[in-house]
């Protein structure tokens, strides 16, 4: 049987009814999810630990570093790693463990649900059940997510860490890929189809952590912005902009009503001689062309990064921390590089 270490950290998976509250909380246990779940233990020789019992939304860069650390001496003695976590910032931690782990040569899963285990309409077992049995059937390795595919109980899909978005906030079918296609169905029974898989090559594993110190920001751009918002970033170490449409911000002023845009370009343009700005786009399929507009030349002239990228803003948030705290020196090159499967350089025609 393989070896198969379930690492608890909290979210609507390890969450009942508090009936003094009437609101959910994560309360259980490690322990108590495996008797809820007792055929994980057919499926795979399990063992499992808590580490946190915490809602994902109050994550930060360190438990990013200390679930890599648990990981990396887990899997010293087992063949894969399950790691329960809410759903709400799990594309974040996806992408952060993809990262630390650089030669990941095992799997990794994040399994969360969208309802909570003590309901009879929960999706914590068939989550949990198919990363166990995808792990026993495949030499899958890298991180993935495992969530259910549709509405029914039927299969689930694993997903690909850093193309893959919460796209909904209550359906059990919630996570989605992005400009690419899931890795893998997955049955109860342990009934495997590949869909989109290419092996890289192994790798020496080895934890890459990212400095707790930082602060990169994200924001968001929309009408009616003011510089003022942006000003707080020139003592970040790092920006994300989430630019409409092709990666766009107001910019530009064209009458008497947009003067406060001219204030947000020379902000923009004061924090990009201080720190790495990259734009994204709140479209989220597709990729950034700055080329188009005139406005979108003018932020490449001034070093807005992220030109023609196709990266999950979430990602590179992520990986823009991850680059400040490995390749401080090389994060202009290599925010543009596809390290992880976050970039594809060509987005298949189904997306575009
Ligand atoms: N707020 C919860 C969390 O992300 C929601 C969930 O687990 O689905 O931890």
């Amino acid at each position: 049987m393989k070896k198969v270490s379930i690492l608890h950290t909290g979210g609507t998976l390890s969450s009942k009814v508090d009936y003094k509250t009437g609101g959910v909380v994560a309360k259980y246990t490690d322990k108590d999810i495996l008797s809820m779940f007792p055929e994980l233990r057919e499926i795979v020789k399990i063992k499992s630990r808590l580490i946190r019992n915490m809602s994902s939304d109050d994550m930060n860069f360190k438990h990013y570093n200390l679930l890599a650390k648990e990981i990396f001496k887990e899997l010293k003695n087992s063949d894969g790693v399950i790691i329960t976590h809410g759903t709400d910032t799990m594309h974040y931690s996806a992408a952060a463990l993809s990262f630390i782990l650089e030669g990941l040569d095992k799997p990794i899963l994040l399994v969360g649900a969208q309802r909570s285990s003590d309901r009879g309409s929960s999706d914590a077992g068939l989550n949990l059940i198919c990363a166990a049995q995808f792990i026993k059937n495949s030499d899958f390795f890298g991180v993935g997510i495992c969530m259910h595919e549709g509405m029914s109980d039927e299969n689930c899909l694993i997903l690909p860490a850093v193309k893959t978005r919460k796209l909904h906030s209550s359906r059990r079918d919630a996570f989605k890929v992005v400009n690419d296609s899931a890795i893998a169905r997955v049955n109860r029974y342990g009934k495997v189809e590949f869909l989109n898989y290419t092996k890289r090559e192994k790798g020496k594993l080895e934890l890459k952590l990212i400095n707790e110190k930082l602060k990169v920001g994200l924001i968001k751009s929309r009408p009616n912005m003011f510089a003022t918002e942006l000003k707080i970033y020139e003592k970040y170490d790092g920006l994300i902009l989430e630019g409409t449409g092709l990666g766009h911000f107001p910019i530009t002023k064209i009458d008497n009503f947009t003067s406060e845009n001219k204030r947000t370009f020379d902000e923009i343009k004061k924090i990009t001689k201080k720190i790495p700005v990259v734009m994204t786009t709140q479209c989220l399929f597709g990729r950034v062309n700055m080329n188009v507009y005139s406005p979108g030349r003018e932020l490449i002239k001034i070093g807005v990064l992220g030109n023609q990228l196709d990266m999950l803003p979430e990602v590179a948030y992520v990986k823009l921390a991850w680059l400040l705290s490995n390749h401080k020196k090389e994060v202009r090159e290599l925010i543009g590089e596809n390290l992880r499967g976050e970039i594809n350089h060509r987005i298949k025609d189904e997306f575009l």
